[in-house]
């Protein structure tokens, strides 16, 4: 994500880390890179005109008197004015009605329904949610099915009324029949349209009009920069929506829409698509956002997504096991599947202070843990709950069925025989004996 525009950003920066003081002259300097930086992520230019020139006066009004040094500072500057720039703060999405209705609008193929997906996914997780997708595209057949094929993904119940004509009838039978069947949420997808259509733009105003939703979301791809921001503008102008998702953000290495929508049509941006997948999105935060540009991370959002994969009692059960020396290959399996659910490795990675830049040009590999997974799948139930009972003929069994060799085999045995040992320390308050160890 927004890869060129931190590199570019990184060496702008660097031009002050050398120097002991700001002067006009440095700052100008690597003000004149920030805003190259930025243009060439394609924000527009007057924005990043004025960006440079808030950050210049700022950090010639600074004294001295400051503990940071003139890099650290003007990074800092940076910081909080892009942040500044993309929202300051996070704004969530209004649901507060009986049933709360969330309109999508944007462009044929910018991500609506997968968001809408997406959405729905993230709310039914939130426990008190219980969503109801319905499809409005009536004049593609094929739409509705991929809403209902999204739905099932998600596991949440998808409206649709093939033939029906009249988006305003079918939005207004989905309202009616989520009060009935007690859906907190309606999320009305809609068909794509272009700002210059003037017969879908009415279509759409009177949709807007007839069901007057709670929250109106413009869909963006954020790939394509200056346009998504120009789009935004026109779109904003016929509804007044009030809040924008920008996806395909994976893809996004120049970041030009992120930075620069929010100054132009004064609205949120309020999720991010980071991915296809159901789960790949992401609460924009502003800050966060800001810190992932300038390669500083964002540990905050890693905790966050452990915490949402975190099950109480799974984890009550597993300390039961570890305890009575019972955790066995299959714990671990599960283990590994809910890490793999936090999100693709790269982008985990990403979300650690350095790593993003040390790991940029490496290939990590989605499936690190296919050759693991793959030499337990090819044991026993037996051999999964019971390890010693591995010898050797077992062992090469075992290679041969996951397609490893002997010594990867080996090799899995010896952690997990650590691993375990490792554990049981933690459990049995000792924290001591494990210092101990460390030690000698
Ligand atoms: P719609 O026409 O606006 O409903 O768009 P779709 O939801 O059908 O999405 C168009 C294409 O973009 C599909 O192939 C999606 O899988 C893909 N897509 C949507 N959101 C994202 C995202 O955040 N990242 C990536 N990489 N692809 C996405």
């Amino acid at each position: 994500m927004f890869d060129s525009l931190s590199d570019k950003l990184d060496n702008a920066l660097h031009v002050l880390k050398g120097h002991g003081q700001i002067t006009e002259v440095n700052v100008a300097e690597t003000l004149k890179e920030v805003r190259r930086a930025l243009v060439d992520a394609d924000v527009n230019y007057k924005i990043a005109k004025d960006f440079t020139n808030t950050v210049k006066e700022k950090a010639l009004g600074q004294d001295v008197l400051t503990a940071l040094k003139p890099g650290q500072m003007m990074v800092k500057l940076v910081k909080d004015e892009l942040t500044q720039l993309m929202g300051g703060e996070a704004e969530g999405i209004n649901l507060s009605g009986d049933p709360s209705v969330i309109l999508m609008s944007g462009l044929q193929g910018s991500g609506k329904t997968t968001f809408s997906g997406k959405l729905a996914n993230f709310l039914k997780n939130k426990k008190t949610k219980k969503p109801l997708l319905v499809a409005c595209d009536v004049y593609r057949p094929a739409a509705i099915n991929q809403l209902h094929v999204v739905g099932e993904q998600v596991g949440v119940e998808v409206f649709s009324d093939e033939g029906n004509q009249d988006p305003v009838a079918i939005s207004k039978a989905a309202i009616a029949h989520a009060k009935q069947n007690g859906h907190n949420v309606v999320i009305i997808d809609t068909a794509g349209r272009l700002a210059v259509d003037e017969a879908m733009m009415t279509e759409i105003s009177n949709i807007h009009e007839a069901i007057q939703p709670h929250e109106t979301l413009f869909v963006v791809d954020s790939m394509t920069g200056q346009d998504a921001v120009n789009t935004a503008k026109t779109f904003n102008e016929r509804l007044n929506f009030d809040g924008v998702i920008l996806t395909k953000l994976d893809g996004d290495t120049r970041g030009g829409a992120a930075i620069s929508i929010k100054s132009v049509v004064n609205k949120p941006i309020k999720f991010i698509g980071t991915g296809e997948k159901m789960d790949a999105l992401d609460v924009f935060y502003p800050d966060r956002m800001a810190d992932r540009i300038l390669g500083m991370g964002d540990v905050v959002s890693l905790v966050e997504r452990a915490q949402e994969q975190y099950d109480e009692e799974e984890a009550r059960k597993l300390q039961k096991k570890i305890a009575k020396n019972q955790f066995g290959f299959d714990d671990f399996l599960k283990q590994l599947q809910q890490i793999k659910k936090m999100g693709s490795m790269k982008d985990l990675m990403g979300m650690i202070p350095g790593a993003g830049k040390m790991l940029k040009d490496v290939d990590i590999d989605d499936d690190a843990f296919k050759g693991i997974e793959a030499i337990i799948h090819s044991m026993t139930p037996e051999e999964r709950s019971n390890p010693k009972v591995i010898n050797s003929s077992r062992k090469k069994r075992i290679s041969k069925g996951s397609g490893t060799s002997v010594q990867e085999v080996n090799q899995l045995l010896k952690q997990f025989n650590q691993m375990g040992k490792m554990m049981k320390m933690m459990q049995g308050g000792g924290g001591q004996k494990m210092m101990q160890m460390m030690k000698g």
